[in-house]
């Protein structure tokens, strides 16, 4: 028997898990550990909550979990209820898929101020993190902007212009629709350091924008290269392109919210008297390296909400080795050491989608199969369940999950797939009697 431990239950900590399953049969036993009494991660907390389609995903996730040699264990904070040592003298291998959940600061003047939010929490409020639940962020308006020129500057974008109706069939937070249907913002800037060549948003997330019921693109042809550059782009990142162009000579009656991209646009300072009312911004060139260098020429863009939508970081655990540079363990291909894996974000920082986290995590079962001798004595689940109880940790089933599933669901608004429980208490309570 191979005991593995996962920490994280997001999809790489799935794809781990389907990957054990299928590389070790029956004789594998999986405990997927999570910090909060809800599994599946950023399918749950990052995803945006009007792409169910993408969110679809969990029911393979769920089929991982409903068998024998997977289980789920949430509710179990490992740093504070059991340490990554502890769990590596339990558990033959222990696996960190603890994603990028840490927002990443923009390192200007200002970045601190109220009205300055990451995306990790901005995405988190309206996907009803408990974390960030209580964000309360300002949107009264008129003006906003959003840092960075990637998929997430465009799923809060999309979410801010959106009306309570195009809400319709998404998992979209009660407190965050009833805040954005009241919302005064009519002005969103999207901020690219560098020009329309060099975005890192993917041709379908970008073409929602155009069929917005009460926001308009804004995009000025002049920010870009002569057309016949375009078919040296690959076929993707030409298709998001011709997007852009679309907008820009987008000629019919403009909506009431413009969604404007300012290209060649760097965020150097943000100012208020005691909170965000503007940002100075500075015009650049690229450089032969096509990296963005400032020209000297600002301008002040009035706003109460910045969002940096500027990627992401895995924080640190006590103990386990990790590249402060970039945002994520150190390891070799996932291998930090014998017995001791990452995989996904906290292996590669955020980038790729939900599908690339599939190979990650067969990978990480290849590395386990190399490494860990079988039969090794470890114990695995009944001494993880022994230690736990003698904290008092009050660990969170699958069963207990799907309790407060069917709950969330129960209560939904019309409309709407489910209504998410966003506090953790709330979710404990929902489960009712544990199954343990
Ligand atoms: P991302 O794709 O890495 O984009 C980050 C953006 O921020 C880039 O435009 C980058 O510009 C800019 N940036 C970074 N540091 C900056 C700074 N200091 N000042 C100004 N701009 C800065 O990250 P993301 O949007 O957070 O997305 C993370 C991953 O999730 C990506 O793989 C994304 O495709 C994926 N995702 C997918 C979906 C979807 O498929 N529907 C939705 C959301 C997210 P430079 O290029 O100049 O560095």
């Amino acid at each position: 028997m191979l005991h593995i431990a996962v920490i994280g239950s997001g999809p790489a900590g799935y794809y781990t898990a389907e990957a054990a399953q299928k590389k070790f049969g029956t004789d594998v036993r999986v405990d997927i550990i999570d910090r909060l009494p809800v599994p599946y991660g950023l399918i749950r907390f990052g995803v945006a909550p009007d792409h169910q389609s993408i969110k679809a995903v969990h029911k393979r996730y769920e089929a991982v979990n409903l068998t024998e040699n997977v289980r789920f264990v949430g509710n179990v904070l490992v740093g504070r209820d059991v340490s990554v040592e502890e769990l590596s003298q339990i558990y033959d291998a222990v696996v960190l898929a603890t994603g990028a959940p840490a927002d990443r600061r923009l390192g200007i003047p200002g970045d601190d101020l109220p009205g300055v939010i990451g995306s990790a929490a901005f995405v988190g409020w309206y996907n009803g993190h408990p974390d960030f639940a209580g964000l309360d962020p300002d949107l009264t308006g008129p003006g906003a902007v959003i840092v960075g020129n990637g998929n997430v500057a465009l799923d809060v974008a999309r979410i801010l212009s959106k009306s309570r109706n195009e809400f319709d069939g998404a998992d979209i937070v009660a407190h965050a629709i009833d805040r954005l249907e009241h919302s005064g913002i009519r002005r969103i800037t999207l901020l690219g350091r560098r020009g329309p060549h060099q975005i890192a948003m993917t041709p379908k997330e970008l073409g929602e924008l155009g069929h917005l019921s009460r926001a308009t693109p804004v995009v000025d042809i002049a920010d870009f290269p002569p057309e016949g550059d375009d078919a040296l782009l690959e076929p993707g990142m030409r298709k998001s392109v011709s997007h852009l162009r679309d907008f820009a000579a987008q000629k019919g009656p403009a909506h009431d919210i413009a969604i404007e991209f300012d290209f060649f646009a760097m965020p150097v300072a943000i100012e208020g008297d005691g909170r965000a009312e503007r940002i100075i911004v500075e015009k650049t060139h690229l450089d032969a390296d096509l990296r963005a260098v400032g020209t000297g020429e600002r301008y002040i863009l009035p706003c109460h909400l910045v969002v940096a939508c500027i990627g992401y970081q895995t924080p640190p655990i006590a103990g386990v080795p990790y590249e402060h540079g970039r945002g994520r363990f150190a390891s070799t291909d996932g291998r930090i050491l014998p017995g001791l894996y990452c995989v996904g974000w906290a292996r590669r920082g955020p980038t790729g989608t939900i599908g690339t986290n599939r190979p990650d995590g067969y990978a990480i079962a290849d590395l386990i199969a190399e490494d860990v001798p079988r039969n090794s004595g470890k114990l695995g689940r009944p001494a993880l369940d022994a230690l736990l109880d003698a904290r008092g940790v009050d660990i969170v089933t699958f069963r207990d999950w799907q309790k407060i599933d069917a709950a969330e669901i129960a209560r939904a608004r019309q409309g709407a797939p489910r209504e998410k429980f966003v506090a953790i208490d709330e979710m404990i309570a929902a489960r009712g009697t544990p199954n343990h």
